[in-house]
């Protein structure tokens, strides 16, 4: 999945519309401590369907909308799009981009948009259930996380991996496949008594 950019308006730090561009291969955000680095990534993880406030370093969803500083008023709507590269139809959209939005507001009524039209948040989730790129999907990882992943066990880093990856739902479904394999032999076993006893 390639993020080509971020738009994001009123959401914490980010009081005016800010357009971030990001090229193929890596990007790096740099920037002072507390300048704002962290809040892209929840901005991301926001639009993708977070439903905890407190994972984005809030108590209340509504701690997402800027707030206010010394020289600027708060206002009063959070808008953060993800512009995602579909030329590869990763998405089964008809469409060349595929454009995220989440938008709140103070009184807490928000809404989702893919391509501007509204939609619910299930469609975003089931849209990025067989890209990886999901919210569960292992790829964001804060600060904390490095550290805990460095430490893993090898067996629970492989799972991390294959998480990642999008190989787990695989691993399910082969689960799910050699049990109704057993359930079939044994059938199998039990009509070819019966028809031994018949014969
Ligand atoms: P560090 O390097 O220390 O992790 P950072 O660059 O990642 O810093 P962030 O944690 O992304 O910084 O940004 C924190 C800043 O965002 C703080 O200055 C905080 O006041 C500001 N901020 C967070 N929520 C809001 C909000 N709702 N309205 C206005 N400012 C906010």
């Amino acid at each position: 999945v390639f993020l080509k950019g971020i738009h994001i308006q009123g959401f914490k730090s980010f009081a005016d519309s800010v357009k971030l561009e990001l090229g193929q291969g890596l990007s790096v955000v740099v920037g002072p401590n507390g300048s704002g680095k962290s809040n892209i990534a929840d901005a991301v993880r926001w639009v993708l369907g977070e439903q905890s406030a407190k994972s984005l370093r809030g108590s209340k969803m509504e701690d997402v909308i800027f707030s206010g500083s010394t020289q600027r008023r708060p206002v009063g709507m959070a808008e953060v799009s993800l512009i995602f590269d579909n030329t590869t139809g990763i998405f089964p959209l008809d469409f060349r981009e595929v454009t995220i939005t989440r938008r709140v507001y103070r009184d807490g009524e928000g809404q989702y948009l893919i391509n501007k039209a509204a939609c619910r948040l299930k469609d975003i989730q089931e849209l990025f259930m067989d890209t990886g790129a999901g919210k569960e999907g292992f790829s964001i990882i804060g600060q904390g996380r490095v550290e805990e992943i460095l430490t893993l066990k090898s067996e629970e880093r492989r799972s991390l991996i294959e998480e990642a990856a999008g190989i787990t739902k695989f691993r399910s479904r082969k689960r799910e496949a050699l049990k109704r394999l057993d359930a079939t032999t044994l059938n199998l076993q039990r009509i070819e008594d019966i028809v031994q006893e018949i014969e």
